[in-house]
């Protein structure tokens, strides 16, 4: 299951496509809701920079699948390893989005709320104006700070949308978790890791001799 999926290096930054090296299948039954649902570990590596990332995959089966063959669905990935990207960062946002990372695996209703708080900072880092936060994201999208496809999702995403009214009954799972993490990596991505990556590019093409 090779994946040819491009994908972001978390060591170099470069959009690749990893080479797995290795796999690890583990089945897991009697889960809470009668579930099953398997995981797998890769091990895949950077053509770039030769540098390895760990990723897991969570799988649930269905009834119908339970009973005859086995046929996987697979619901979310996760990147495990290296940790996420938080060079560049504006110092309160970084403050705010290591807290978020430190909780990711043992306290996902925590982490839900960390994200949250990280996406306030950032409005607040770029004076984005609104009522709630689904508001304030609408207002960096129309200033043109990030897409507005980007926003559109802060509307649909259930968890994004909770997070944005301040709903807490909303028990956020384990596999939910990397879907919030995703949405708040694209918004860092497109405000201060792509501008500080373009402005390192320009001080060499500066350096460069001319021909
Ligand atoms: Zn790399």
């Amino acid at each position: 299951m090779e994946s040819k999926e491009i994908r972001q290096c978390r060591h170099c930054g470069n959009r690749v496509v990893f080479v797995q090296r290795d796999s690890y299948y583990q089945y897991r039954q009697g889960l809470p809701n009668d579930g099953e649902s398997h995981r797998q570990w890769l091990i895949l590596e950077c053509p770039v920079c030769a540098e390895l990332t760990l990723e897991q995959i969570y799988y649930v089966l269905d009834d119908v699948a339970v009973q005859s063959e086995y046929r996987n669905f697979e619901i979310s990935t996760q990147v495990l390893y290296p940790p996420m990207r938080v060079a560049n960062l504006p110092e309160a946002i970084e403050k705010a989005y290591r807290a978020a990372l430190k909780v990711r695996h043992v306290e996902p209703n925590a982490c839900a709320v960390l994200v949250g708080r990280t996406l306030e900072t950032v409005c607040r880092h770029e004076k984005a104006v609104g009522n709630t936060l689904a508001d304030k994201l609408t207002t960096l999208a129309n200033s043109g700070r990030i897409p507005q496809t980007l926003a559109q999702m802060a509307q649909q995403l259930r968890l994004i949308r909770n997070l944005a009214a301040h709903v807490a009954e909303d028990e956020v799972t384990e596999q939910d978790v990397p879907i919030i993490i995703d949405f708040l990596e694209a918004i860092l991505e497109y405000l201060y890791y792509a501008p500080s990556k373009i402005a390192a590019l320009q001080a060499r093409l500066k350096k460069a001799p001319r021909a």
